[in-house]
């Protein structure tokens, strides 16, 4: 019999830029409350469920799929109300931005972002080789103006990102700081809109041939499909033409694309979950606002919040040993003791804010 442990007497070395590099963690714990990955509490409607059953069930499992994905591109432009040709499609919005970051960085390129922000945005830019430079936001994490004329001027970006509202912080960026960045960048602006229904605008409008700029958006939150991975973006024409060099001949499954085609048809479904979302934000942040909390406005379906007397991860363990949990942001750069909680179903947003208060009374 064969032993069962592994055994290499071959070790070869990976690229001497990733050897120090972390991969994205993100705790999975077995809790009966889930409010750590900003998804949808809730799936999508029933009747989308019985129509892509319906549609499946006539796929053609031994062809691949449409290589251009052109019905679910037209769909999402329609929506959008813009080209099919402005619209790239791929599994996840991370596939998106991998995509734009392959064609648009890599190596002797240097792509900005302003911290803290959306991990991913680095993190996939270094795996291509690119230098990341990193501006800094203000202590309430909003970005200051000359903040970013300074990122600009000082580094002249080939990328550089914005997310809006911003995750982890949840902050929506005003309109002037992207068309500061319009007027003042040479490279590809990439405004992350993963969270834009919940807010209060969109860069969509700003949408051009003639701006090199992209929104990116994401079937994972609003559309309650994170478990289907898709993403899209919205951009200029030549810039899609550009990236559908890059990405992987049919990338995109023939079950995906159905999906997401069909999902369009629910926007309805999906703007009265919004709605929902949002009160139940406004409840949980008035809530922990009367606790000894520090909670930060935000215009996405979660909340960055810090606990004003407790340890931040005596505090997520507190909430772990509860059944609940949140993602831990405690340990990362600039976000020292913060914690950030999705906003959940109407009860398991009660089951937190009891399991919240109970843990701090233990603790202060
Ligand atoms: N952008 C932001 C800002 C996110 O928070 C996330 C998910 N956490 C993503 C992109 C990726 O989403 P997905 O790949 O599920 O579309």
């Amino acid at each position: 019999m064969r032993s069962p442990s592994i055994r290499c007497d071959v070790v070869i070395q990976v690229r001497d830029d990733l050897r120090a590099m972390d991969g994205y963690h993100s705790a999975q714990v077995d809790v009966d409350v889930r409010l750590n990955t900003n998804e949808s509490p809730v799936p999508p409607p029933d009747g989308f469920r019985d129509a892509v059953a319906a549609e499946v069930s006539r796929v053609e499992w031994h062809r691949y799929p449409d290589r251009a994905a052109t019905a679910l591109r037209a769909a999402i432009a329609e929506m959008h109300d813009v080209d099919p040709a402005q619209i790239f499609v791929a599994n996840g919005s991370n596939e998106v931005l991998q995509t734009i970051l392959l064609a648009y960085a890599g190596p002797g390129r240097t792509v900005a972002t302003f911290e803290p922000t959306y991990q991913m945005h680095a993190q996939i830019a270094r795996v291509t080789g690119a230098t990341v430079v990193e501006g800094e936001r203000a202590a309430d994490f909003s970005l200051d103006p000359d903040e970013v004329d300074r990122i600009i001027d000082a580094h002249d970006p080939h990328v550089v990102f914005l997310t809006s509202p911003n995750n982890p912080t949840g902050l929506v960026e005003p309109p002037e700081r992207v068309q500061q960045l319009l007027d003042r960048a040479t490279g590809l602006v990439v405004v992350d809109e993963a969270y834009a229904q919940f807010a209060d605008w969109s860069a969509l409008d700003l949408v051009s041939e003639e701006r090199p700029l992209v929104v990116t958006r994401t079937f994972s939150k609003t559309w309650s499909m994170a478990g289907a991975r898709l993403g899209y973006l919205i951009g200029p024409t030549w810039l899609v033409s550009e990236l559908e060099k890059v990405v992987l001949p049919y990338h995109l499954d023939a079950v995906k694309q159905i999906a997401g085609r069909l999902a369009l048809r629910y926007i309805g479904d999906m703007n009265e979950r919004v709605q929902q979302l949002v009160a139940e934000r406004s409840r949980i942040s008035d809530a922990m606002g009367a606790m000894a909390i520090d909670v930060f406005p935000s215009g996405a379906n979660f909340v960055l919040f810090r606990p004003q007397a407790a340890d931040g991860k005596t505090v997520w363990q507190g909430l772990v040993d509860r059944s609940v949990l949140v993602r831990d942001c405690s340990s990362w750069p600039r976000l020292a003791n913060c914690l950030r909680v999705t906003v959940g179903t109407p009860a398991e947003n009660d089951a937190f804010l009891t399991a919240l208060d109970a843990t701090l009374s233990t603790l202060t």
